[in-house]
C-alpha cells in the first residue's frame, strides 16, 4: 500500500530540479554536465514511478534486487529503458542479470565476470560493466582493492561478451564534503591511471543523493540518484 508520503513524491520536479543543482555544480567546480549521466535509481519503488521519470525524459534506471527488477523490466518493456544492475551479485543470479540488463556496476570479482560473459546471450549487445572497487576499505562491503584492479581487468579484457568500461564504489558515509572528495579523488586517480592502460574505460560511476556534490567536483560520469527523484525508501 502506497503511503501518503510516497504518493506526494513529484519525480518530475525531482529531475528538473536534479538536473539543475548538476548543473550548478558543475558550473561551481567547472565540470561540463553533459559529460555526466543520470542513472535513476529506482530500488524498493513500483514500475509507474519509473514510467513516471521516463515521461520526464530520464531513461537510465537502477535496480539492486534482482527479483523486483526482472518484474518491473517485464512490466515497462515496451519503453526504451536502458537497465543498470548495481546491487550485490550471488553468483547464482548472474544468467538472469546477463539476460536481461544492458549495464552492470557491482561486479567485485573475476568469477562472477566470467559468468555474466559465458551467459550474455549471443543476440544482444556486450555486457557493459564497470568494476565495483573497495574505495573505503570496509571489511563488510564487497569490492576489488586498488591493487587487484589491473590483474582482474587484464582477465575481463580477454572475455568476448563484456564490455569494460570503468568503476563503480559506494565509499562509507561520510559527512564533511572534504572527507568525501578526498576518498573520490582516490578514485578518480585510479580511474585516470588506468585509463592511460585502457583507453576504452569511459565511466567513472561515483555520487549518490547524499554525496553528490563532492563527486561532481572529483570528476565523476555517472552519478546514481534515488532518494532525491523518488523520496525516502521506507525499507
Ligand atoms: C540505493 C543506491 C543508490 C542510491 O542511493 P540514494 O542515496 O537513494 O541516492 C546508489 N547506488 C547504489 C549502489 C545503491 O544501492
Amino acid at each position: 500500500m502506497p503511503s501518503a508520503i510516497t504518493s506526494r513524491v513529484n519525480i518530475t520536479e525531482n529531475l528538473q530540479q536534479i538536473h539543475h543543482k548538476i548543473a550548478g555544480i558543475c558550473q561551481q567546480y567547472q565540470h561540463d554536465p553533459s559529460q555526466i549521466k543520470l542513472l535513476a535509481v529506482s530500488k524498493t519503488k513500483p514500475a509507474d514511478y519509473i514510467q513516471q521519470a521516463y515521461e520526464a525524459g530520464q531513461r537510465d534506471f537502477g535496480e539492486n534486487y534482482l527479483q523486483e527488477a526482472l518484474e518491473k523490466i517485464q512490466a515497462l518493456r515496451n519503453l526504451p529503458l536502458i537497465w543498470h544492475f548495481i546491487g550485490a551479485i550471488q553468483s547464482n543470479k548472474t544468467r538472469d542479470i546477463a539476460e536481461n540488463f544492458d549495464w552492470v556496476h557491482s561486479v567485485d570479482r573475476l568469477k562472477i565476470a566470467q559468468r555474466l560473459s559465458q551467459q550474455r546471450p549471443e543476440s544482444l549487445a556486450p555486457l557493459n560493466i564497470c568494476l565495483q572497487v573497495n574505495i573505503s576499505h570496509e571489511d563488510s562491503k564487497s569490492g576489488l582493492e586498488l591493487s587487484e584492479l589491473e590483474p582482474v581487468i587484464e582477465k575481463i579484457r580477454l572475455l568476448p561478451h563484456l564490455k569494460l568500461r570503468g568503476l563503480m564504489a559506494i565509499p562509507e558515509k561520510l559527512d564533511s564534503l572534504e572527507a568525501q572528495r578526498k576518498t573520490f579523488a582516490q578514485l578518480y586517480n585510479t580511474y585516470q591511471q588506468l585509463q592511460q592502460k585502457y583507453p576504452q574505460l569511459d565511466t567513472l560511476s561515483m555520487g549518490m543523493s547524499g554525496d553528490m556534490e563532492a563527486a561532481i567536483a572529483e570528476g565523476t560520469t555517472l552519478l546514481r540518484i534515488g532518494t532525491a527523484i523518488f523520496g525516502a525508501r521506507n525499507t
